[in-house]
């Protein structure tokens, strides 16, 4: 694994890396970015190296610590994240104590999907926040004498789920850190944090990762064919999370969708083009509808390649031929004002503007923009 678990990064990689080298680490980092930019895989990493017994820039990934951390049972390194609540459960207990064991068996489960994959984001049932009782555990924790070298690490992942009592009982850790301790707070909703824990927290912001670093990053951990993996890495915007759910998606139907949607535009009919939108408000939510746009938009993207310099070197095969058809029936759509009206309507859909008015409105532009004949 080492470093090469973080997808992409280098700044931030670097950063860390001379962090560990001139030994002033402070104690509490903020990562943050978009969902997927890879914070969690980072923190981790970030904290096996510090608890690598040879004590060098990269984890050497053989000895005891390595093997432990790399299954997330290091007791140097502690993840911190939601829970459901137990019953009976007060704030003086553990925060696993009043957990049935179907809930315990779920934490369990989870916390190995999350070492195989630092990507993952951990879902357990009923948990809604970061619970109090976890914020507590810290200090419990870190008052304990380490039985190893290294440092404790507690990481935080998505602490923008901490709710106020959480919030307000970290702020108090924050103000009067614990010795040799470490805190990293992972989030891709910095905004949703009280402003004096990110105050008290050194950012680093991690950039969307770069579309060739995702296709290379699918190709080798995923098995992705290259082409494929090439489409999945641009429609996924820097996040392998997102990537990844592309992936499980039938992103072939819903490009052949996108076709299909595009068709009804261009045709004219009006009752099949409402029956369209109909569907497609009640199949998607925002989020899902953001990337079937994306989708839609790719293939627009792939018209405008074929166009300029014909089908050479173009990968999606499946597809071909509509695009083809397309590019000779409308040689003069305007396909570049057709990528920013969907820019614009993704856009709206952020801004809550309601589904059905968002694609209504998308359609018109779109029409006018494609079927364009006139010189
Ligand atoms: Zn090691």
């Amino acid at each position: 694994m080492s470093w090469n678990s973080v997808i992409g990064q280098r700044r931030v990689k670097e950063l860390l890396r001379r962090t560990i080298e001139n030994g002033q680490i402070p104690h509490a980092y903020l990562f943050h970015g978009i969902e997927g930019a890879g914070q969690d895989a980072a923190a981790f990493e970030f904290a096996r190296v510090l608890n690598c017994e040879r004590q060098a820039l990269e984890a050497c990934e053989t000895c005891s610590s390595c093997k432990k951390s790399e299954l997330l049972s290091h007791p140097n390194i502690n993840l911190i994240f939601r829970l459901p609540v137990g019953k009976g459960e007060t704030k003086d207990d553990s925060p696993f104590e009043k957990l049935s064991d179907e809930q315990m068996s779920d934490v369990r489960e989870q916390l190995s999907q999350k070492a195989g994959n630092p990507y993952h984001e951990i879902s357990v049932p009923k948990a809604n926040f970061i619970k109090i009782n976890s914020i507590r555990e810290i200090r419990r924790a870190a008052s304990m004498s380490s039985f190893e070298r290294g440092k404790k690490v507690f990481i935080v992942c998505d602490a923008e789920h901490m709710n106020a009592e959480s919030g307000n009982s970290l702020l108090k850790t924050l103000e009067e850190p614990p010795a040799n301790t470490i805190l990293i707070l992972t989030t891709s909703q910095k905004s949703k944090l009280l402003t004096t824990i990110l105050s008290r927290c050194q950012p680093v912001q991690f950039d969307p990762v770069e579309e060739s670093d995702l296709r290379d990053a699918l190709v080798a951990k995923d098995g992705v064919e290259v082409a494929q993996a090439a489409i999945v890495a641009r429609l996924a915007n820097g996040s392998y999370k997102v990537a990844r759910e592309l992936l499980a998606r039938d992103w072939i139907q819903e490009r052949q969708e996108a076709v299909d949607f595009l068709r009804i535009i261009l045709s004219a009919q009006r009752i099949n083009l409402s029956m369209a939108i109909e569907r497609l408000s009640s199949l998607h939510d925002r989020n899902s509808l953001e990337r079937w746009l994306k989708v839609l938009q790719s293939w627009v993207r792939d018209a405008l390649v074929v166009r300029e310099s014909g089908s050479a070197g173009f990968v999606d095969t499946a597809t071909d031929a509509a695009v083809d058809n397309f590019v000779k029936k409308f040689p003069r759509a305007n396909l570049l004002s057709a990528l920013d009206a969907v820019d614009r309507h993704i856009a709206l859909l952020s801004k809550n503007v309601y589904i059905p008015l968002v694609l209504t409105n998308l359609a018109i532009d779109l029409k006018n923009h494609l079927a364009e004949t006139s010189t």
